[in-house]
């Protein structure tokens, strides 16, 4: 069976997913037995070892995640506020077990680019190439008091948090809550709005008396294309939510239960839910991956392979890249870089060039039944001159019913993609 250009890109980008590993195309990069190590299996982590799976049947794809599940963070907010269950955010890694992938429960602590080798919790693991998929990390230590009072605050961006923050706000009659959103670099950028706003209609529908107060880092919502419409839908509750632009929180004093700007201005709280500063893990800044204090390992933006070294790639919201700190853009730009990664270890690589474009929407609540649209087109010029990225933002800053339709439907087919993968 050869399998043609259409079947290789849908397998590359789209559902199906099934089809490598059998054509002559992929026979190009099947001989390689290279081992690839992939560190993390979020989005970005998981649609890339399948991709390799695919790309490279002889290979051994070995996946270091510290977590037992995958959780599915743009269901973050609504699980955190009783609208779905734990069930429907989290995934077992078992579908990429049965795709052959070793998926190990490791956490990792150092990378050695010399040798080849990461450090982890079970142990060492050696690899030929490293791919790192690891997602930012909430630099809880910008916010003084925190790291010693780690249980004051239940973050709706840490997975680990989302049960507590669950029980908090399934407990929670009244009070005030105190929300923050941190400057740039974020990931998924409209999220606190909409869970500021999520969390507001909750409280009408139970009647709770209380009060929001959202500490906002930035000038204005964000992301900038959705700002004027965010700010009308924070308008509208008024009363309930107190948005406060440009507020930094400086620290957190659990005794007194206030957070402290970092000019000093003191709120007090009931409920915490605080989204530090996002930073590289620190086995990223201690390798030399990313500057000290910054979020992102430096990588070429179309083979994703560090600039540093050649035998190290990142992908999603952990590298630096033109593209948005999005799950859609996460496994687009996993599938490309599985297809750079098998073109370094194969002779010949896959012998059809990888996709030119790829879409990021996204389609963020306003309220329950409504919700607004941004999506970015990425069109990737490669070619003699210096490889660029072109990217186009189309937004309906209108709320629409059909936009909570659609968002459903783009879950279900990423969830799908990587979840619903078969094993023949
Ligand atoms: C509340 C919220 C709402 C969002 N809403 C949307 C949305 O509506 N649309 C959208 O497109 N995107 C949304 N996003 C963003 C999207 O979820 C991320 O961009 C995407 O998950 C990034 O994928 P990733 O694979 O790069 O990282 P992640 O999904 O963060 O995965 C990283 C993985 O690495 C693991 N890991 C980390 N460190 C280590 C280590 N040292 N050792 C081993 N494993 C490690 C983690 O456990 C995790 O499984 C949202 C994010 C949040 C937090």
């Amino acid at each position: 069976m050869v399998i043609n250009r259409r079947q290789f890109l849908a397998g590359l980008l789209g559902a199906g997913v099934a089809l490598f590993g059998v054509g002559s195309q992929a026979r190009a990069a099947a001989n390689s037995k290279a081992r690839i190590v992939v560190v993390g299996a979020g989005v970005g982590g998981s649609r890339a070892a399948l991709a390799l799976r695919r790309l490279l049947p002889n290979a051994e794809i070995v996946v270091l995640e510290k977590e037992p599940n995958f959780v599915w963070r743009p269901g973050a907010f609504e699980y955190a506020l009783g609208l779905r269950t734990w069930d429907t955010i989290t995934r077992s890694y078992e579908v990429l077990a049965a795709q052959g992938i070793k998926v190990k429960r490791a956490t990792v602590q150092g990378i050695d680019p010399a040798r080849q080798r990461v450090t982890t919790t079970t142990g060492p693991q050696d690899y030929d190439l490293l791919l790192l998929a690891s997602g930012i990390r909430l630099a809880t230590e910008t916010i003084k008091g925190l790291d010693q009072n780690p249980q004051v605050n239940a973050c709706v961006y840490d997975p680990l948090q989302l049960p507590s923050l669950h029980k908090r706000l399934a407990a929670y009659q009244g009070g005030t809550i105190v929300l923050s959103i941190p400057q740039p670099p974020l990931q998924c950028p409209p999220a606190p709005y909409e869970f500021a706003l999520l969390l507001s209609e909750h409280m009408r529908r139970h009647k709770i008396k209380g009060k929001i107060v959202v500490l906002d880092a930035n000038t204005s919502p964000q992301p900038t294309p959705l700002a004027s419409a965010f700010d009308a839908a924070l308008q509208r509750h008024k009363g309930v939510i107190e948005y406060v632009p440009w507020i930094q929180v400086g620290a957190v004093v659990p005794a007194a239960k206030r957070v402290v700007s970092a000019d000093g201005e003191a709120f007090s709280y009931d409920l915490l839910s605080l989204i530090p500063r996002h930073r590289a893990a620190r086995f990223i800044t201690e390798a030399g991956l990313a500057q000290a204090g910054d979020a992102f390992v430096e990588v070429d933006p179309l083979s994703f392979r560090s600039t540093r070294f050649e035998t190290i790639y990142a992908i999603g919201d952990a590298a630096r890249t033109p593209y948005a700190r999005t799950a859609s853009a996460a496994s687009a730009c996993a599938a490309l870089c599985a297809y750079a990664m098998a073109k370094a270890v194969s002779a010949t690589g896959p012998e059809i060039e990888p996709p030119t474009t790829f879409d990021s929407p996204c389609y963020p609540y306003v309220n329950g039944e409504q919700a607004l649209l941004l999506r970015i087109a990425y069109a990737l010029k490669r070619g003699n001159k210096e490889p660029r990225v072109e990217s186009h933002v189309q937004t309906d800053t209108e709320p629409h019913a059909k936009y909570v339709a659609q968002r459903a439907a783009w879950e279900h087919d990423l969830l799908q993609q990587i979840f619903g993968a078969s094993t023949d």
